[in-house]
This record gives structure tokens, sequence and C-alpha cells, in this order.
């Protein structure tokens, strides 16, 4: 898992670089599928069947601009510039185990709104990092991120949630980005491995899914961010798979 993850982290870091106005968001995903054939790895996403959506995804990558929360498909004629953001969302299977990452990428000058919207989602995953450690629950992760999320004013999506992750892509439990006592809330133990990926938007909660069965997008038109990386639980606390 932890080559899976660095592989994961190296493409993200190069869509970063390439994720600047006029690049189209199929140039992002032929770098990505070239790197992850390059190193021997399969794409997570493409080909993995969705029973909502009632087919499988079709690229390597999800990248999801500005209102568009998550599963947003590559597509040569999105042309990313000043202002946009774009989540890029991806995951490999390398030696039959599973990496998953996404970063939420700003395009030159956004407005201040949106650059504190990217902020507070990426520390919300930071503060949650810390929260993965034997003897926590899983709602000390869920809570973590809900409360600094809401306590900036941003809202919390709640129909996609992270997850566990290893010889499958989503594995047991389910992670909200909330604390949902209908659920379940297992002790942390070393040797887990969570997917923890807030998605927040900067208006309201509610998400909808485009015409194109896959697209959610923010059902009031405002922008949405998103971060993940897989962590695992160990005797000595979080381990970031999916960076140095
Ligand atoms: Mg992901
Ligand atoms: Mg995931």
């Amino acid at each position: 898992m932890r080559r899976s993850g660095l592989l994961v982290w190296q493409i993200l870091q190069k869509l970063k670089e390439m994720a600047v106005e006029g690049v189209s968001t199929m140039d992002l995903e032929v770098t990505a599928e070239k790197m992850m054939a390059d190193a021997g790895a399969k794409p997570a996403f493409k080909g993995y069947y969705v029973p909502a959506a009632g087919e499988a995804f079709k690229f390597v990558l999800c990248t999801s601009v500005n209102s568009e929360i998550v599963h947003g498909m590559p597509n040569v004629k999105r042309i990313l510039k000043e202002g946009d953001i774009v989540s890029i969302d991806t995951g490999v299977k390398l030696d039959g185990y599973y990496g998953d990452s996404a970063i939420t990428v700003p395009i030159g000058e956004v407005s201040e709104e949106t650059r504190k919207l990217i902020e507070v989602t990426r520390e919300s995953l930071e503060l949650a990092i810390d929260q993965v450690r034997p003897g926590n629950r899983l709602f000390d992760v869920c809570g973590t991120v809900e409360k600094h999320v809401r306590g900036n004013g941003f809202s919390i999506v709640r129909e996609y949630v992270g997850h566990g992750i290893g010889t499958q892509l989503h594995e047991e439990p389910q992670v909200p980005n909330y604390v949902d006592r209908k659920n379940d809330n297992p002790r942390l133990k070393a040797g887990m491995v969570l997917a923890v990926e807030p998605m927040v938007n900067a208006g309201k909660a509610e998400a909808i899914v485009l015409k194109d069965k896959w697209t959610a997008v923010t059902k009031d038109g405002s922008n949405s961010a998103h971060f993940e990386h897989c962590i695992a639980v160990t005797e000595n606390g979080p381990w970031v798979l999916t960076r140095p």
C-alpha cells in the first residue's frame, strides 16, 4: 500500500504542476494514464463499475471543476481558466494493493472565499489525520472534519464519503465527513487503513448528479473542494501512505 500510495502522490504532484490556464482536463488524464502504465500499475477508477451509474467509469482521473463536487470526467473541451478550481482524484492498484488520493488546485488567482474553501478543506483533512490512532474511534475522525468545516461556515457533502481501503478500492468502514449516529463507531486498531476525503461546499450541502450519470455538482452552483489521503493506523500513530 505504501508503494501504491507514493505512486498516486507522484502523479498528483505532476498534475498539480500541469494544471494552469489553457490546459484541458483531458491533458491531465493522458499524463496520469501514462505514468500509471510506466510504473506497471493499474488505474483504480477506469473500469470500476458503479451500480448507481449502471456502468463502469471510463477514466483514470476524476476531474471536478468549480461547482462539480466529485466524479467529473476528463474532457478535451474542458479548458481550465484563471479563477477556476479543479479537484483531481485518482487511484492505482500496484502489486495487489490500492492507493487513493485527491487534491484541489486553484488556477491562477481565485476569489478570497474560494481560497479559504480550499484551505479549510485541506486543514480539515490534516486535523482528521491526527485522529487516526489506535484507541480512537471512527467518530473522532468524522467529527473532527465536521467541526472544522462547520466552524468556518462551509457545508459538508453527505452523499459521498471516505472508506476503508486495501486489496479493494472501497472497504468497510464507510468514513463520512460528519458524525452519522446511524452508523457503527468502531474503535481504530493498528493495521487498519482509512481513505479520509472531505468534500466541502462553499454554499449549501445539497448535491445533484448530472445527466451524464457521474458528475456530482452543488445544487446551488457554489464551488466545492476535495482532498483525500490514505492513512494507516499504526502503534506509533497515523501514517499517511499517499505522501512521502
Ligand atoms: Mg479518491
Ligand atoms: Mg476514495
